[in-house]
């Protein structure tokens, strides 16, 4: 049926689409009576309380279609039910990683790139949407993708076509000419110019537009330097506070939220000012953008394991010498600014820039968020509710809650112990399927 309907859609003319919906759905097909909605109980001998930060015993998890109806202690199963029982593991929601680039690998860094398509990234992603779906994470943001390819990933797993989590899409990075999120590794020459980037308010405008006529859920910005991008410094920042208000201002009248990426303190500082709605790696914060991020309440979204990973496998994904160079002088200071915004109590979601290291390993940033003086169930949070709230879905996901779609996973132990149960996810459950 979607396929006819499609179809049909792709061979009509402009002016024709406009009457198309109203054509198609005057013949719907003939539908069987509604049959009453067929209850599945998902039984754990544990489950936790993301909200609260405790484990409920034997969980009972109602779900009907594609949500959870009711979630508890013991909870009687109506009969007919079908049955899933997890014996002895935990059940959790789903998580979330506010932070990845799912149509990205590894191998990509650096001069790789330039000869890879825009085709064979969004069949990157599609690997790397299973993947990461496999490991437990049922929902992302995906914050900057070439050619839209998050975009159409994003709609092709919404569609049914490939497994995937659900995706918060944000389709091409924007930043100013030479910035973190221009082409900056070809000669003057070729004139190749990152199809995000954008100068000067009024250009700044076009290109926020372009991207949500094109279907970016969120509105992703390079505000400073970066480390894996040639000729520029993570210290400085690159968009002015006047263009960051406006492609804030555009992207939030438009319905939508918007993310900057800052290493650098002043630009931190200016994406804070101009009204984001996170800041991403935020590796050189300092006490003022501290303060600030925590009087307006703006998420911080710390990507820190892809450290270790990055340093340890330059050499096999031939990472280019001075992006190396860069790596090691960032990413062990982010630890040290991003453990004082974590202790001073700036608002954290989960984040790992995966793409930069392998997508499955998403979980390991775990553990680096409960050494920088996190509990297990705070670091929990930051995947589950915060991460939410962050995308503007409280309403759908982080909690396994009656209402909330059925995104769930299992492990096995008590991650509130140990977190990095949570690097072996066993089971996983999106929208009432099981995926896993
Ligand atoms: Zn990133």
């Amino acid at each position: 049926m979607n396929v006819i309907v499609s179809s049909v859609r792709r061979a009509l003319a402009l002016p024709a689409m406009l009457l198309s919906t109203a054509a198609v759905s005057s013949t719907p097909p003939a539908a069987p009576p509604a049959a009453p909605p067929a209850i599945t109980a998902v039984k754990a001998a544990h489950m936790v309380d993301v909200r609260n930060g405790a484990l409920i015993d034997n969980a009972v998890v109602l779900v009907s279609g594609e949500r959870i109806t009711a979630a508890g202690s013991g909870l009687a199963i109506p009969p007919g039910a079908n049955v899933i029982d997890l014996g002895d593991k935990t059940l959790l929601p789903g998580l979330i990683d506010a932070h990845t680039h799912l149509t990205g690998d590894p191998q990509d860094a650096g001069y790789a790139i330039v000869a890879k398509s825009i085709p064979r990234s969004t069949l990157t992603g599609a690997k790397n949407a299973r993947v990461t779906l496999n490991a437990g994470f049922t929902a992302v943001r995906d914050v900057g993708a070439d050619g839209y390819t998050d975009i159409g990933l994003r709609d092709a797993i919404n569609d049914g076509d490939v497994p995937g989590p659900r995706i918060a899409a944000a389709g091409p990075a924007m930043g100013i000419t030479g910035g973190h999120c221009d082409d900056t590794m070809h000669a003057p020459q070729y004139g190749i110019t990152g199809l995000g980037v954008a100068d000067g308010v009024e250009e700044a405008l076009k290109v926020t537009r372009r991207n949500i006529k094109y279907g970016s859920d969120v509105i992703k910005i390079c505000a400073t330097g970066g480390v894996l991008s040639f000729g520029d410094d993570p210290r400085t920042s690159q968009y002015t506070l006047e263009e960051l208000k406006a492609i804030i201002g555009d992207a939030h009248r438009l319905g939508r939220k918007a993310a900057a990426h800052a290493h650098g303190g002043d630009g931190i500082k200016l994406a804070v000012l101009a009204g984001v709605d996170s800041i991403e790696h935020g590796s050189y914060i300092d006490d003022e953008g501290i303060k600030l991020m925590k009087e307006h309440k703006t998420w911080l979204v710390p990507t820190l394991y892809l450290g270790d990973w990055l340093i340890e496998n330059a050499e096999a994904i031939k990472l280019p010498k001075p992006l190396l160079e860069k790596a090691k002088v960032v990413l062990p200071q982010a630890r040290i600014n991003i453990g004082r915004a974590i202790k001073a109590g700036v608002p954290i979601a989960f984040g790992t820039d995966a793409a930069v290291y392998p997508h499955g390993l998403n979980a390991r940033e775990f553990a680096v968020l409960v050494k920088l003086g996190m509990t297990p169930a705070q670091a929990i949070r930051t995947a589950t509710v915060n991460a939410s709230e962050l995308l503007g879905w409280s309403d759908r996901i982080g909690t396994i809650e009656a209402g909330k779609f059925a995104d769930m996973i299992a492990v096995d132990g008590d991650p509130l112990k140990d977190v990095t149960v949570l690097e072996r996810v066993r089971w996983v459950m999106k929208g009432g399927a099981v995926v896993r």
